[in-house]
């Protein structure tokens, strides 16, 4: 069994910072044995990231988060053991990028409105292969703007603030058929971050268990330890598997670390155990 897991990656070909073949170095050396890249809506750096790792001798698993819609809501979903070249999984992953492009153009239109070089920011943040908030949120530090990408978020990109355009994600019951579609395991990322109640939250798992998902994310790094019970006590009650993940983004963010965090709590399933590297 696998001591040291990471399921829950970012690299460069989405909004982290390392490439997939430096996000496997860094693995190795963090001693992870097994690692999942998940990128947003992407799967372009599996590839890279399954030969760094058998040179480096990590187990890797190929996988992706996506964003969906429940209720209103952005949930993300991350998916685990995925065939890459599935053509189900390819074409949304290109709807998804086509209305990130066009999320970031309306982002940009806005923020020049409020008196911003919008169109020096939507040229940085449209150069990445999946344009996220995030890649405005660093071009606003790097044009001067903000001090930090969080403060970025704060004053310009957040619900509520000069930049803030809605994203229309497709339906979780799509995200999940596009996970399966593509012979993979899904499971519902983070749960803690959504800001539901008890009742909400149950009703979300119980509807992504009918979907078809087959797993909750019980351990992350700094995830309180009342979220970890409570998202324990849903994996047990919907026979979810418990998955674990850092959601590494960069380095340089020490409370995200790669492979460093709680073990799984008692009577969970490890999701590990339903994959094969
Ligand atoms: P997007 O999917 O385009 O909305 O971009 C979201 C990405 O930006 C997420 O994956 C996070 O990595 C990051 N992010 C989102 N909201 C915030 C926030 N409020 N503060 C810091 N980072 C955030
Ligand atoms: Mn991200
Ligand atoms: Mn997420
Ligand atoms: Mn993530």
């Amino acid at each position: 069994m696998f001591k040291r897991i990471d399921l829950h990656t970012h690299s460069d070909c989405s909004d982290g910072v390392l490439s997939p073949a430096a996000l496997a170095g860094l693995a190795a050396l963090r001693g992870v044995e097994l690692l999942a890249l998940t990128d947003h809506d992407s799967v372009a750096g599996c590839e890279a990231a399954r030969a760094a790792c058998a040179s480096a001798r990590v187990r890797f698993i190929a996988g992706i988060e996506l964003s969906c819609q429940w209720r209103e809501r952005e949930i993300h979903i991350v998916g685990l053991g995925l065939d890459v070249a599935d053509v189900g999984l390819r074409e949304h992953c290109a709807a998804v990028g086509t209305q990130r492009r066009e999320r970031t153009e309306a982002i940009t239109q806005r923020l020049a409105r409020a008196g911003l070089p919008g169109p020096a920011l939507a040229q940085i943040a449209l150069a990445a292969p999946v344009p996220t908030r995030m890649h405005l949120a660093r071009a606003l530090v790097s044009l001067g703007i903000a001090d930090s990408p969080q403060q970025g978020f704060d004053r310009w990109l957040n619900r509520g603030r000069p930049g803030y355009v809605a994203a229309q994600w497709p339906l979780l019951e799509a995200a999940l058929r596009c996970i399966r579609g593509a012979g993979g395991i899904a499971v519902l990322a983070h749960p803690h971050r959504y800001r539901l109640s008890n009742g909400s939250l149950r009703e979300l798992a119980a509807q992504f268990k009918a979907a078809g998902g087959e797993g909750i994310e019980v351990s992350l790094p700094g995830m309180a330890a009342a979220d970890a019970d409570r998202a324990a006590s849903l994996a047990r009650r919907f026979g979810l598997a418990g998955s674990v993940g850092s959601d590494f983004h960069e380095p340089d963010l020490p409370w995200r670390p790669l492979g460093r965090f709680a073990k799984l709590p008692d009577l969970i399933t490890p999701i590990a155990a339903r994959l094969e590297p």
